[in-house]
């Protein structure tokens, strides 16, 4: 049995596996993203899950973005002594195998292909609603990437163009309406303060956390007016990039996951009124949507499956005339 080295790079922690071609996991190992040396973290983490196991045969890397395909360099927004930095080629002198990179959101949607629908349907979005929103698409059955490894940046699709400056440069986009951070921040300047759990009530106010997303649509669950609106008004911007993607791309299913998608009916219900009034042509109105099957492991899966589509076939070239790069 072959396998392949899986590893997922984020600001919070490093992952890596080995994953066979059906997708099931050997061995798996995660570490918290230090501040600093994070390649030595992660040559350690390698090392380790690498260790008295079968010899992998490729590397798939999933990494938080932004990052430069073309150049094989990443500079994740919280990675900061990472920028412009040669990942690809790094990883490529650690492990002596074919290294494919891509983004983090988009080895999410691609994993959640892979070992969740790839049977069902060849195209979909997947969409990661978090501090942030990514997304990644799959169309007929390949992950799309983009020349620079930018394809997928759904979370900056403008859903109102006189909408508030975003700090990628454009106006209105969906994740200034949808991420966790800006439904909080939309709920406390119209009126929101976090219940008190009853957790906390003997730490006093003091000792409580500051307002988040969990607490936001653990409120918006007991009916919390305000919180509820807030979720309203995010799902309603997610339906409109969404039918705005499935217009362009004809996915016919989208899988949301993420932190702020464990808010569960109080974004996908809306979310789903939204869709029913947004969408237009019928193969529009006919995209399903649905929450994360893997979770955290989307990512690891996916980065798994680039390494198989992509850096094993390269380790294993046909016979003739190739450009064995
Ligand atoms: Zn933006």
């Amino acid at each position: 049995m072959t396998h392949v080295l899986a590893i997922d790079i984020g600001g919070t922690k490093l992952a890596a596996a080995l994953v066979d071609r059906a997708g099931t996991v050997l061995r798996s190992a995660t570490v918290p993203t230090p501040r600093e040396d994070v390649f030595g973290a992660l040559a350690r983490l390698v090392t380790g899950v690498v260790a008295d196991g079968p010899a992998p045969v490729a590397v798939g890397i999933g990494c938080a973005g932004p990052l430069n395909l073309a150049s094989g360099t990443v500079s994740p927004v919280n990675i900061t002594t990472w920028r412009d930095f040669p990942l690809r080629e790094r990883v490529r002198e650690l492990t002596g195998l074919p290294t494919v990179l891509a983004g983090d959101a988009q080895c999410f949607a691609l994993g959640e292909h892979w070992l969740g629908m790839a049977e069902e349907s060849p195209s979909m979005l997947g969409i990661v609603v978090s501090t942030g929103i990514g997304g990644g698409l799959v169309i007929g059955g390949a992950p799309l990437l983009g020349p620079t490894g930018n394809a997928g940046h759904v979370g900056h699709m403008t859903v109102n163009p006189d909408g508030d400056p975003c700090p990628c440069g454009s106006r209105g986009c969906v994740e200034s309406y949808a991420s966790g951070p800006n439904l909080v921040r939309w709920a406390l300047a119209n009126g929101w303060t976090p219940n008190p759990s009853p957790d906390d009530s003997t730490a006093g106010p003091e000792a409580s956390r500051s307002p988040d997303g969990a607490m936001l649509a653990k409120d918006a669950a007991s009916g919390h007016p305000v919180a509820l609106a807030a979720f309203e008004r995010g799902a309603r911007a997610l339906a409109a990039m969404i039918v705005s993607t499935a217009a362009a791309t004809e996915v016919t299913h989208v899988v949301i996951g993420g932190g702020v998608a464990n808010a569960g009916p109080v974004l996908f219900d809306p979310l789903e009124r939204a869709m029913d009034e947004l969408a237009g042509f019928a193969f529009v109105r006919a995209v399903e949507i649905r929450r994360s099957k893997l979770g955290v492991q989307a990512a690891l899966a996916g980065a798994a499956k680039l390494a198989w589509s992509r850096g094993a076939t390269t380790a294993a070239p046909p016979p003739g005339p190739h450009d064995a790069r």
